[in-house]
């Protein structure tokens, strides 16, 4: 009796481990909840991290998100991290970084202002998540219906959001587009968001020698996005 139970919890955990063994081959979404270790951060090209980026934005569109156990990865990155990208994005409540991107806990570091500009405190903690903690791709992530773009179109003063504004006015100035020039017009509120976001990516470089280093090296990607809030889609600038 007792050899014949040995046995069938044998042959249980052998099927167990099988079926384990054949749901991480075919499904691509298994390897999503491994935590990422320094090791297995730098195996990943900084091309790469921005196509595993827009990959999970891929299955965020689609209505494929992949569930993972949140408090594995809690207990699995409680010693250290080595997330594979940093985003810069607004505050906007529609457009959360890990949502957008389907990642998790270790996946990305976020830095997020309204109106995803970059000042010395965003690029300062960028040079910490590259040089320091490895990152290999760094994605601006302007969106559409910014109100912190409309209000510096409009050049709304108010407390301490006027100074805050003024980082994006030079996005303002820099936009050219048909029609009026108030956030009254859709086409100039899109307009200045990706302006906005290619100067804030083009400025990590320009006021950062550690991320232009890292950049030339070929260790670093920095790209600039555009995430739509009516379907979710993000949109790599060209
Ligand atoms: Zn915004």
């Amino acid at each position: 009796m007792l050899s014949r139970r040995a046995f069938c919890g044998c042959a249980t955990f052998a099927a167990a481990f099988v079926a384990d063994h054949a749901f991480a081959e075919t499904n691509p979404n298994a390897s999503q909840c491994a935590v990422f270790t320094r090791a297995r951060q730098q195996d990943v090209s900084p091309d790469q991290a921005i196509e595993r980026l827009m990959a999970g934005n891929a299955r965020f569109v689609a209505g494929r998100t992949v569930n993972c156990d949140l408090m594995e990865q809690v207990k699995a990155t409680a010693k250290g991290q080595a997330p594979f990208a940093a985003v810069v994005g607004c505050i906007d409540s529609r457009v959360p970084p890990e949502l957008v991107f389907d990642q998790r806990i270790g996946d990305i570091f976020c830095a997020r202002i309204a109106g995803n500009f970059v000042n010395t405190d965003i690029v300062g903690s960028l040079e910490f998540a590259t040089k320091v903690a490895g990152a290999r791709a760094i994605l601006v992530l302007g969106h559409s219906e910014c109100g912190a773009i409309k209000g510096a179109i409009d050049d709304v003063k108010m407390g301490e959001l006027t100074a805050t504004l003024a980082n994006i006015r030079p996005a303002v100035a820099a936009t050219r587009v048909d029609g009026e020039r108030s956030a009254k017009n859709p086409a100039m509120v899109q307009a200045v968001a990706e302006t906005n976001a290619r100067m804030a990516a083009a400025r990590l470089t320009t006021k950062s020698a550690v991320l232009k280093d890292l950049v030339e090296g070929g260790r670093l990607r920095i790209v600039a996005a555009m995430h739509d809030v009516s379907n979710g889609h993000v949109r790599l600038l060209a």
